[in-house]
Order: C-alpha cells, then structure tokens, then sequence
C-alpha cells in the first residue's frame, strides 16, 4: 500500500444556479474524500461566479478500501439567517490519477472546469474549476512519520555486521544535515539542543503544523493557518512568510540592530543564521 499526499487547488466556479434568489448567492464549498473533509472560505457576495484560490491536502492511501477513490465537491450556499442551500456538486474520479502517482512519483489532473449538477433537479448548474495533485510519500530507509522517529530495524545496514554503533550513525546524521548549508549552526553550544532540534525538524518538515498533521492523518477543521487563516499552515510558511512571524522577526532585528530581512523559508532564514552566527554572540554575550 502506498501513502501519499493529495493537493486539491480549488480556483473558482461560473455560472452557479440558484432557483430563488439568483447571483444573491454566498457560495462555498464542501471538499470531501473519503472520511476527510475541508470547508472552503464563504466567497461572499460573489454571486455565480466565486473565486477561493484555496488549496486543501488530504491523506490518502491507495490501493484502500475502495474501489473507485473519488472526490466529492459540495457546493453550498451560506445563508446569515436560515440553513446553508445545496447549490450542486462535482464528482472527480481520482483511480488513475493514483495509479499514475505510484508508478511514477507524482501524477496531476490538471487545472479544468467540472460540471457542477444539481442532484435534486438532475440539470446542469455552471462549472467548477480545479486542478488535484498526488505525490506519494517516499519513505527514507531510517525515518519514518509513523513512530515519529527512527524506525525501529532488527539490522542497522549502515555497519557491515548490522550491528548498531554510534559512530555510522553520527555519520549518517551528519551526512544528512550536511546538506543544509547552515549546518555549522547546528554545533553551536550557545543555542539550547531543544532549539537545535526544533530548527533541525522544522527544515526537514516534521513540526506538527497544520499540513503536517492532516497528511498524518489527524482530523483538524482546517489547514489553514491559525495565526493569519489565509494560507496553509506549512512550517515555512508558520515560521517564516507569515504576517505575524514577519511582525516578530522584525522586533527581533530591530533588537539585534539588524536591518529587515524577507526569508522566504526556514532553510534561507537559518543560512542567514550561521553566516551571521557570530554577530548575535557578541551582541548578546559581550
Ligand atoms: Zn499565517
């Protein structure tokens, strides 16, 4: 069985249908796989043809249970004052882009428009457009999300004998963190281990932010970001892009007497670190 990640770009919708009230509408829409469930913004006020530019991830593990893995788009309208109005829905087969995905590492149905039908009425209701990708996951020999650390092996296969040791295993260690160019930062005595640990896991992608653990598959209400509620929360995006981190950083340089710098990931913010890794030492320990 293979376990991967399923990326659904939700653009935006034309022509939506309401029989009461038309273009007075307040659409969103209900993005749904399997048990997994992602409630898009209320693009209000757009009437028939709403914009969200939302994109949602999904756990996904294939070959599943089911047969014929599908996706299922609910398109609601909210109402202030009495219960949300079913507008239509889409249904996007999703069977061979998995299988693609698993022969070759990463398969796309490209950004198209889906006919949005009205099951009541069974007629035609404008179109939805959206774009699915799904990348399997590549499991490392050692890693493994699942026990949240090394894997637990009967042999070590870095050792000829298969017998544990420190040394091959600080080797491995260091010939993965090696491929960070800050990896000097990660020897410094003055930062704390636990710091040392949370940088090393946040550039690798393994800090429980919201993208994290939807891909785990936890339920939570939305991978958006809880500070700002715009963007998905990814680590990058948690510690670096986001406005808020943004406001903090800048205290923080302002601190250090620093000019502003814009980081665009964890790993350009931590070479900036380690090249500038002695300025904060004097500064704050003279
Ligand atoms: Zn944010």
């Amino acid at each position: 069985m293979t376990i991967g990640v399923m990326e659904v770009n939700l653009v935006d919708a034309h022509g939506l249908k309401k029989s009461d009230f038309l273009n007075n509408i307040d659409p969103y829409v209900l993005v749904q796989y399997r048990s997994q469930e992602h409630k898009s913004l209320i693009a209000k006020g757009s009437g028939s043809n709403p914009k969200w530019n939302q994109k949602f991830t999904f756990r996904v593990e294939y070959p599943g249970t089911d047969d014929h893995p599908k996706l299922f788009l609910k398109i609601m309208d909210h109402d202030t004052f009495s219960s949300d109005d079913y507008l239509g829905q889409t249904t996007i087969y999703l069977k061979e882009l998995f299988e693609s995905g698993v022969e070759s590492g990463t398969s796309e149905l490209r950004l198209q428009k889906y006919r949005v039908v009205d099951s009541s009425s069974h007629s035609f209701s404008g179109d939805i457009r959206v774009g699915v990708t799904f990348t399997p996951r590549v499991e490392t020999e050692f890693y493994s999300q699942e026990f949240g650390g090394w894997k637990e092996s009967q042999r070590f296969p870095l050792n000829p004998s298969g017998e544990y040791n420190v040394n091959s295993m600080r080797k491995l260690l260091e010939s993965k963190l090696n491929t960070f160019k800050g990896a000097t930062i990660w020897r410094s005595k003055i930062i704390p281990l636990n710091v040392r640990c949370f940088m090393w896991r946040s550039v690798l992608g393994r800090i429980p932010v919201a993208e994290t653990l939807a891909v785990r598959g936890i339920n939570t209400s939305s991978t958006l970001c809880s500070l700002c509620n715009t963007e998905t929360e990814t680590a990058d995006h948690l510690l670096i892009t986001c406005g808020y981190s943004r406001v903090v950083q800048h205290w923080i340089f302002k601190w250090c007497g620093l000019e502003d710098i814009m980081f665009s990931n964890i790993q350009e913010f931590i070479d900036f670190a380690a090249t500038w890794g002695n300025y904060p030492r004097t500064f704050c320990y003279p």
